[in-house]
């Protein structure tokens, strides 16, 4: 099963028919169809390491003063119990909890809704666990490679660019912006993680984002790659100024 990473954007890319929507369902039309989707989103960070476990998530609403239409939208995909076992049986080198009652947050949904609208792959999510360090969360992310051959579709949901105080309406991004989203596909076409994961040693880091939530599911996609992989980026584009759309396909 190939492995992606999503920039999600603003949670209207649910509701707005915009080439970021259209690139996720071709994204879902490039991958087979995968038995279970198991997505670590940028919006649940956690002090631990956490899988839901619920059979039903709940559509969670984790933004502010968006349309009404978005509040009412229901994503009700069923959970993966069971994946959600092989995950806290698989991963070695540190404990996973069982989250009952976790639902689906946007980093989740409002993607899933454009690649998969008839919302019939159970779904699950792991958590971020805020104390570990990028590497940790890069190790985190190599023990999952199981779930992969087993036909488990791994999505990171974040964005690679994501500095929400200096966003602007405007549509047009910042060049440091740019270069510093260029240079993070450049590395990963090279496979040169180590700088990835010591990212804040590159150019314009500091600017990227002042908190690294929404860059670490890219690390645990990266993990995942194998040697002979091909990657596939889609939608490079900086939005609001700091926002960057990018989406990464690992792929044979
Ligand atoms: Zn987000």
């Amino acid at each position: 099963m190939p492995v992606l990473f999503i920039g999600h954007g603003s949670p209207l890319n649910a509701i707005e028919n915009n080439e970021f929507a259209a690139n996720w369902a071709n994204l879902a039309a490039r991958i087979p169809r995968p038995k279970a989707i198991l997505c670590i989103s940028a919006h649940w960070v956690s002090s631990g390491i956490f899988v839901s476990t619920t059979s039903r998530p709940e559509t969670i609403y984790d933004f502010y003063g968006f349309p009404e239409e978005l509040y009412n939208m229901v994503y009700p995909a069923p959970g993966a119990p069971d994946i959600a076992k092989r995950i806290q049986e698989t991963v070695k080198a540190k404990s996973v909890y069982p989250d009952e009652s976790r639902g689906l947050d946007h980093g989740a949904w409002i993607v899933l809704t454009r690649m998969y609208p008839k919302a019939d792959i159970p779904t699950l999510q792991l958590s971020l666990d805020q104390a570990l360090d990028p590497q940790e969360h890069y190790n985190l992310g190599r023990e999952l490679l199981q779930l992969r051959k087993e036909g488990v579709l791994i999505i990171g949901s974040g964005n690679i660019v994501h500095n929400l105080t200096l966003a602007r309406m405007n549509h047009v991004g910042y060049p440091w912006a740019y270069e510093f989203d260029e240079d993070i596909a450049g590395r990963i076409d090279a496979d040169d993680h180590h700088s990835l994961i010591h990212y804040e040693l590159m150019p314009n880091s500091g600017k990227a984002f002042w908190a690294n939530e929404h860059y670490l599911p890219l690390l645990y996609v990266l993990a995942l790659k194998q040697l002979q992989e091909r990657v596939s980026h889609s939608a490079g584009k900086v939005i609001y100024g700091s926002i960057s759309m990018r989406c990464v396909l690992i792929h044979e």
